[in-house]
């Protein structure tokens, strides 16, 4: 009887279930169409050197954030299709594409800011990510000291030896490694005495939390004091508010991104802070001014 009941029971999720794993086959098949389509397409957000008031030229790079324009559903979010696109093994291609448009983007600025990319931890496993690195920056002409690798935890969990191994090749070859979303997940110490970073990037769900949360103001300024002894550069993500700003700048925070300072957007929404001429609305409102 136990055995009918929980049959019967599986019955009523199974049609949700068939539906949910039919809309992940639609959504893999699409995603693999999506870059030969073009529907990819990069977001770049600033990152500031941190001052109670900021100014354009405290702007010293942008992270490059993927962005899928799916042809009916439209605009699905990384959080969504990123795993997909891991699971599926096209990460690899996808993370190709991703690097060699943000160095192409990045070479063409006239100003030489920073470039920071997201790698998966499947990017580290598959394919010959050190070589394709190589490879772009020579390519693109990109001066390998602009670009700057974010990693998360995740790729040093897989298979840390194998890992670190990769990492300091990576770093041979002149480019900047960050450590992303410090704290979010099971972050170690031990990384930091395995492998130099150049820069820890604490994890939004601390910084959103300044002020309204002790405990929270106490683990960013530890992270701070930390990346001070250390000597990395410490990034808060995710600021918001100016009150969060204030603390960041009092606290010795090295550099800031989030909302505040600028919200991810096409790298014409940014044309000055890259060094070009200012888009034509802007000249005209100048112009009138
Ligand atoms: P991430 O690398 O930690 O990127 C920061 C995320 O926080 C971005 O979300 C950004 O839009 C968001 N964000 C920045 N400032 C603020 C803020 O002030 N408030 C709030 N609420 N959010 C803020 P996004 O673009 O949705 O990307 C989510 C995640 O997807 C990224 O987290 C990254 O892990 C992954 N991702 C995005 N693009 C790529 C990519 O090209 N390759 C890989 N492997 N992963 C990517
Ligand atoms: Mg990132
Ligand atoms: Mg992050
Ligand atoms: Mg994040």
């Amino acid at each position: 009887r136990a055995k009918a009941k929980s049959r019967g029971s599986i019955c009523v999720f199974e049609p949700e279930m068939d539906r949910q794993i039919r809309d992940r086959r639609v959504l893999h098949r699409d995603l693999s169409n999506a870059m030969r389509n073009g529907e990819l397409s990069l977001h770049y957000q600033p990152q500031a050197r941190t001052g109670r008031k900021l100014v354009d030229d405290d702007v010293i790079g942008f992270e490059a954030l993927t962005r899928w324009s799916h042809p009916t559903r439209g605009f699905v979010p990384p959080g969504d299709f990123i795993p997909l696109a891991e699971e599926s093994g096209l990460i690899v291609a996808m993370g190709e594409w991703i690097l060699r448009e943000a160095c192409r983007e990045a070479a063409s600025w006239p100003s030489p800011k920073q470039i920071a990319v997201n790698l998966s931890p499947v990017q580290f496993i598959h394919g010959d990510l050190v070589g394709l690195v190589h490879s772009i920056l020579l390519e693109t002409g990109l001066n390998p000291s602009r670009l700057e690798l974010e990693i998360t935890e995740g790729v040093l969990i897989e298979d840390f030896e194998r890992s670190l191994a990769l990492l300091r090749r990576l770093k041979a070859l002149g480019v900047r490694i960050a450590m992303d979303d410090f704290g979010s997940g099971y972050s170690s110490l031990s990384y930091f005495q395995a492998f130099p970073f150049d820069k820890i990037k604490i994890d939004r769900g601390f910084v959103m939390y300044l002020g309204r949360n002790p405990q929270s103001a106490a683990i960013v300024r530890a992270v701070i004091g930390l990346g001070h002894g250390l000597d990395v550069s410490i990034v808060a993500e995710g600021v918001e508010t100016q009150e969060q700003l204030g603390f960041l700048a009092d606290e010795g925070c090295d550099a800031v991104q989030g909302f505040f300072i600028g919200k991810p957007e096409p790298i014409a929404h940014y044309a000055t802070l890259v060094g070009r001429p200012p888009r034509i609305p802007e000249a005209i409102r100048r112009k009138a001014g």
